[in-house]
């Protein structure tokens, strides 16, 4: 097949780009560049199964593809708050011209990229599916929130109106390498800084958490969704092994054997308490769960970073 990887030069799109082509499709990726990088990419250029194309989702465009993955958003807080009016046009303009794409090929299947925070500041804990989320649709992260909320009504209306074939998958906090070492998330900056001999920047007093799922899991979980015949999610995909940002601090300094100091910074407005996903759904429906453990996937993540900070 050839499939379409919107935002494919980023994170977890470069990792999905190579999973496609390792089995055996071609892949179309598209992405500005806005978080992505030429590097992420570049072994994959000049193979005959992959090809690049420059361009931002929020303006149409047109492929001969079989499939859509859409991925292209910014996702670290920092980035996706820097032009928060952009992104809210990525999430809608790009779920309406990949669905649109999707009806015009006659109805081929299209993913999109969800998340996590379509859950808000949640009240309940673990989140499943069913939990409508808790949203302040004014604060600064709601770009980002209600864009990714909108963007599945769009699929789901697509689905209820035009019959198209959707899936949608909640990502929870997914990191590995590739991750941007100067993008804001918890896991690039704590790992860069503990490298760097710097201080660790706990926001808040660091009992918030999360529950951190390694890039190799994550795009398998991706790829079982999208192979999966009249499912359409929403599926959370995440690791439910839930740590506190001051565990991940500690854990990261015990295992680069930094010297860095822990230092509070003020916690971002809006900022969720608490995250775990249930993925009971993911598991009896796509036969997925998680294989790699927090400890291990740090290392190999402090391994990449070790290589270009
Ligand atoms: P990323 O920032 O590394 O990748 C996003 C990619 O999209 C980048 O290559 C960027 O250049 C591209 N992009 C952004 N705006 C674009 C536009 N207007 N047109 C074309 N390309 C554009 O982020 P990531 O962590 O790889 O996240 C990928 C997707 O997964 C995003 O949709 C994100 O919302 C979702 N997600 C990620 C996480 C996570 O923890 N990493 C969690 C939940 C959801
Ligand atoms: N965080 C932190 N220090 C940092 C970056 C982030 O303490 O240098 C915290 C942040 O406030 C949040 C958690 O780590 O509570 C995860 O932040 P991230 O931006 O990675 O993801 P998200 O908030 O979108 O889950």
């Amino acid at each position: 097949m050839t499939i379409l990887v919107t935002g494919g030069a980023g994170f977890i799109g470069s990792h999905l780009c190579s999973l496609l082509m390792d089995h055996g499709h071609h892949v179309v990726c598209l992405d500005n560049f806005f978080t992505g990088r030429k590097q992420n990419i570049a072994h994959l250029v000049g193979n005959p199964q992959f090809e690049l194309v420059e361009h931002d989702v929020t303006r149409p465009f047109d492929f001969a593809v079989d499939q859509i993955y859409n991925l292209a958003c910014p996702a670290s807080p920092v980035h996706y708050q820097k032009t928060p009016v952009e992104t809210v046009r990525t999430c809608v303009l790009g779920a309406i011209n990949c669905l649109e794409l999707a009806k015009r090929r006659g109805g081929i299947k299209v993913l999109q990229a969800s998340t996590s925070e379509v859950y808000g500041d949640p009240e309940v804990h673990p989140q499943p599916e069913t939990y409508r989320g808790s949203v302040n649709p004014i604060g600064p992260r709601a770009c980002y929130d209600e864009g990714k909320r909108c963007a599945e009504t769009l699929f789901f209306d697509y689905h209820r109106q035009h019959a198209l074939p959707i899936k949608v998958a909640r990502i929870f906090n997914t990191y590995g390498p590739n991750m941007s070492w100067d993008d804001g998330r918890v896991i690039s900056n704590f790992i860069t800084q503990a490298l760097r001999g710097e201080d660790i920047t706990v926001y808040g007093d660091g009992s918030q958490s999360r529950s951190f799922c390694y890039v190799s899991d994550l795009i398998a979980g991706l790829y079982r969704m999208m192979e999966t015949d009249g499912f359409t999610g929403p599926v959370n995909l995440g690791n439910p092994a839930e740590a506190t940002v001051m565990q991940l601090a500690q854990k990261i300094i015990s295992l680069t054997g930094s010297q860095s100091a822990i230092v509070r910074k003020p916690l971002p407005q809006d900022d969720p308490k608490q995250r775990c996903p249930e993925i009971t759904l993911a598991k009896e429906k796509l036969d997925w769960r998680p294989t790699v453990d927090l400890e291990v996937g740090l290392k190999k993540t402090i391994d990449y970073f070790r290589s270009v900070v």
